[in-house]
This record gives C-alpha cells, structure tokens and sequence, in this order.
C-alpha cells in the first residue's frame, strides 16, 4: 500500500485515487496477537498540499477477537471512512515536536498506508466485544459457557438448598 509521495509533492493540490487490497499480519493488541481474518481493503484519494499529506480513506476488514463474555472467537467486520492527515516534518536540525503517528519525514518518497490502516481498524474495535448482544456468558462459579445451556450452579439454585427447603416445609405445615 505504498503512497508515492514524491508524485503527489509533484502535482500539488491533485488527487490520485488509490484501491488496495492486501493482507496483513497479526497485529499486537493489548499484549494479544490480533488476526485479520480478511484482507484490508483501502481505497480512496490521497493529495499533497503546503507540506501536507491528505488522505480520504475507506477501509474494510474483519477482525478476530475474543468475546469479552464467554471468550469465544467471534469476527468483527470493519468498515470505516477516514481522513488523514500527515505532516511532513522539517528538514534535519530544525526544532519541532510533533506527534511522529501523523508525520513522515522530510523528503521521504513513499509511505505504507497498511500499518496505519490496520491501526485505524484495531481502534474502532469496541472494548468489551461480543459474540451476539444477548451473550449470557461463563458462569463465575464452574465456568460453563451458559450459551450452550444451563449448569448445575444454575440448577442448584434454582432447586434449593435441601435443607432450606426441609425448613420452608416446616413452616408451611405449621400454618
Ligand atoms: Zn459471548
Ligand atoms: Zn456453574
């Protein structure tokens, strides 16, 4: 997914369209390898203009993450409409701060747009992800997936202790 910046720096001000399609590694999350289950897709419009790189991009992936309920695997499409915009940094020994993210250096011919794709698609993941919205989860007490059915700490309760129930016998017997 390279950006040919030096023909972009040479029709400032001029669009060119770009359309990628490319796998990407696992990526680390959270300290967790992430997989993209699907190619990225990057299409969209890169210009150059007064040092500046802007890019209008629309992303498509799918993600394989971990429910956040009952950890199971559970694919994330992504579909995302993006602008970017990257600086161009100074020429070397001049003083500046700036975030290095949204930066590239000063003179640089081409740019990977994949990393910074794959980024954008891992941020818009939602923190506690889910295998469906009604997800009922692990049970805290024997770990049971209770998508798959009830557990015998569910029964249990719902049964009783059998001495309570000994007791509450009692106690209607005397009314
Ligand atoms: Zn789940
Ligand atoms: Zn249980």
């Amino acid at each position: 997914m390279n950006l040919d910046i030096r023909q972009l720096k040479n029709s400032p001000g001029q669009n060119f369209p770009f359309d990628w399609t490319e796998e990407s590694e696992p990526v680390d999350h959270k300290g967790q390898p992430l997989k993209l289950t699907r190619p990225v897709h990057a299409r969209g419009k890169a210009l150059y203009q007064s040092g500046v790189l802007h890019i209008q991009l629309d992303l498509e992936t799918e993600l394989e993450t971990e429910c956040s309920r009952c950890l199971t695997s559970v694919r994330i499409p992504v579909k995302l409409h993006e602008f970017l915009e990257f600086i161009e940094e100074p020429k070397e020994g001049m003083n500046h701060v700036l975030i290095e993210e949204y930066s590239f250096e000063h003179g640089l011919d081409e740019m990977d747009l994949l990393p910074y794709a794959t980024k954008l698609a891992i941020s818009s993941l939602d923190i506690k992800p889910l295998c469906r919205p009604d997800c009922q989860g692990l049970c805290p007490t024997c770990g049971k997936d209770l998508n798959q059915g009830i557990c015998k700490c569910a029964l249990a309760a719902e049964k009783g202790d059998p001495r309570l129930k000994r007791l509450k016998e009692l106690l209607s017997s005397q009314e």
